[in-house]
């Protein structure tokens, strides 16, 4: 019998699934550990704010109904905190979801989508799911080359990808760069600006701001990062009016459940632990550069709460040594970039384990 796969869309052949970090029980399962330091997701190493398991736990009462199709509550604090109004707001499922949801509307058959060379791998699983064209334009030095980005977009252009911080890379760009790239932007191409690790550092671009001169621009934000939410799936699109209406006609009318709404809600009222997970992480950042650096290895500029490493070895073959004690980080052979590994920044003592067996597995001086 043939395989079922040759009834799929043909163009769903060339798709390389999103690889995502290895779960801490799976290690404990396969290993027998008990202790596991996963530094593989860029997730929050403080958790949550602690007004979110209360609101979860308020919420709880009404499972049973079907959440708010509309997120009514959630874009209200949306809206008041970046100052834009409700009709310029689209929520998903992550901003996973919301990245999707964008293809899914503006592009398909021969439309071009342009993204870059080690950008975040979604851009261009959601392209060719939608059976689009992706255009992979070449790094600089690992980050956009913005320049070459602008040079790409041609007549069957539909959108162009850009993250800052992009992940796995950790590359940034300043708000001078991307006015000057938006700028020189078609009007009729959108610009898709994925910013994922915005909260790491909010002094980097005012993109919110950008938003009333350019209605092509949808920013991506995601509640998985700074906001601890991972788990829980929230995410959301800042846009013009008229691009959120047509996102808003093809979403899933409850893609964003109850619990996650009501989580969203509380951690977006409480800026305080926004403010303490990003000193954590700079701290935590400074740790691990001064450490690698002891190690002597190099690492690719980040602004977000990870750090791409170059390796003197094989990525995959790191990952599977740490893993042996107990370590989760992120070999990016997906990326193809097989000297480097991504590590998420922990806690002080995460971050410590971490080095520690960096040093037991490559040598050297970390103490
Ligand atoms: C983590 C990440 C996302 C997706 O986050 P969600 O969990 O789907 O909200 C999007 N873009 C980048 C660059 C990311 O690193």
């Amino acid at each position: 019998m043939a395989s079922l796969f040759t009834l799929a869309n043909p163009k769903l052949a060339a798709l390389q699934p999103y690889v995502p970090g290895k779960p801490v029980d799976e290690l404990k399962r396969e290993l027998g550990l008990s202790d596991v330091v996963k530094l593989a997701s860029n997730e929050n190493p403080l958790g949550v704010s602690p007004a979110v398991p209360i609101a979860i736990a308020a919420a709880l009462q009404d499972v049973a109904r079907y959440p708010d199709g509309n997120g009514f509550a959630l874009k209200q604090a949306i809206a008041a905190h970046y100052a834009v109004d409700t009709s310029q707001i689209t929520l998903g499922n992550g901003s996973n979801d919301v990245l999707d949801l964008i293809v899914r509307c503006f592009a398909a058959g021969t439309d071009e989508v342009v993204y870059s060379q080690y950008a975040f791998a979604v851009y261009a699983i959601a392209t060719q799911s939608v059976g689009a064209v992706g255009v992979e334009v070449p790094a600089l030095n690992y980050g956009h080359d913005l320049p070459a980005m602008l040079a790409a977009i041609g007549p069957q252009c539909k959108m162009v990808f850009v993250a800052n911080p992009n992940n796995p890379t950790g590359t940034y760009f300043n708000q001078a760069a991307l006015l000057s790239f938006i700028q020189q932007v078609p009007a009729h191409v959108l610009v898709v600006l994925d910013e994922a690790y915005v909260e790491y550092d909010p002094t980097l671009t005012d993109s919110v701001a950008l938003l009333r001169q350019f209605s092509n621009l949808i920013i991506c934000r995601s509640f998985s990062k700074a906001y601890g939410l991972a788990g829980l799936r929230v995410g959301f699109a800042l846009a013009s009016s008229g691009v959120t209406e047509v996102l808003n006609r093809v979403r899933q009318p409850f893609n964003v459940n109850s619990l996650a709404q009501a989580a969203a809600i509380a951690a977006l009222h409480d800026q305080a632990f926004v403010e303490a997970t990003r000193q954590h992480n700079n701290l935590g950042m400074a740790q691990m550069l001064a450490g690698l650096a002891q190690l002597g290895l190099q690492v690719l500029p980040s602004k977000g709460n990870f750090v791409c490493v170059q390796l003197p070895m094989a990525g995959q073959v790191l990952f599977e040594q740490l893993l042996k004690l107990g370590v989760i980080v992120r070999p990016l052979q997906g990326y193809a970039m097989h000297n480097f590994v991504r590590i998420s920044i922990g806690t002080t003592s995460e971050n410590d384990s971490c080095l520690s067996a960096l040093k037991q597995v490559l040598g050297g001086t970390y103490v």
